[in-house]
């Protein structure tokens, strides 16, 4: 059961640091956004739930970890500030930016199956019940992206096609 332990706090500092890129990443999308109000609006729900998620995770690192999340935290945000600064120079930033939200939720729903079924392994009953609400919340997020991809490109394409500013 070591192993197992080992592997769950690992997959957990993993997630933590996880949720702090996609804060980066969706506040940097947010602030740059000025004519998809639907789009805007649904991240900043996210972005409130996600610091919900942020912080649940931190407190379940402060129950268990030994370790220190702090280096692997500050490598994912900058690499989240690159991604959201990369976003800036195209011209399509808000396609781009709603494809690359739909895979990012993808992976958050992933990294939390992977949890539950650690933490189901482990016992630990409460973990498994933060982590299925949190999973609800991305796939309530990933099913919003599906079904606004199409809306969100129409609107890109009218303004461009009318000369106005489309990519955000
Ligand atoms: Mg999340
Ligand atoms: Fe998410």
């Amino acid at each position: 059961m070591e192993e197992t332990r080992e592997h769950y706090l690992a997959w957990l500092r993993d997630a933590h640091a996880m949720e702090e890129q996609a804060l980066t990443m969706m506040r940097g999308m947010r602030s740059r956004l000025e004519n998809y109000p639907d789009l805007s609006a649904r991240i900043d729900r996210h972005i409130a739930e996600t610091e919900g998620q942020a912080e649940d995770l931190r407190r379940l690192l402060e129950g268990q970890d030994t370790g220190s999340s702090v280096m692997k935290d500050a490598m994912a945000r900058m690499t989240a500030t690159g991604q959201a600064l990369s976003g800036m120079f195209v011209g399509d930033e808000v396609v781009k930016g709603s494809m690359a939200s739909y895979t990012f939720e993808h992976m958050e729903i992933a990294a939390y199956k992977v949890l539950i079924a650690a933490a189901k392994q482990l016992g630990e009953t409460g973990a498994v019940a933060v982590f299925e609400r949190i999973l609800v919340q991305e796939q309530d997020m990933a099913d919003w992206l599906f079904d606004h991809l199409d809306q969100t490109t129409q609107i890109f394409l009218a303004r461009d096609e009318a000369n106005l500013q489309a990519k955000r």
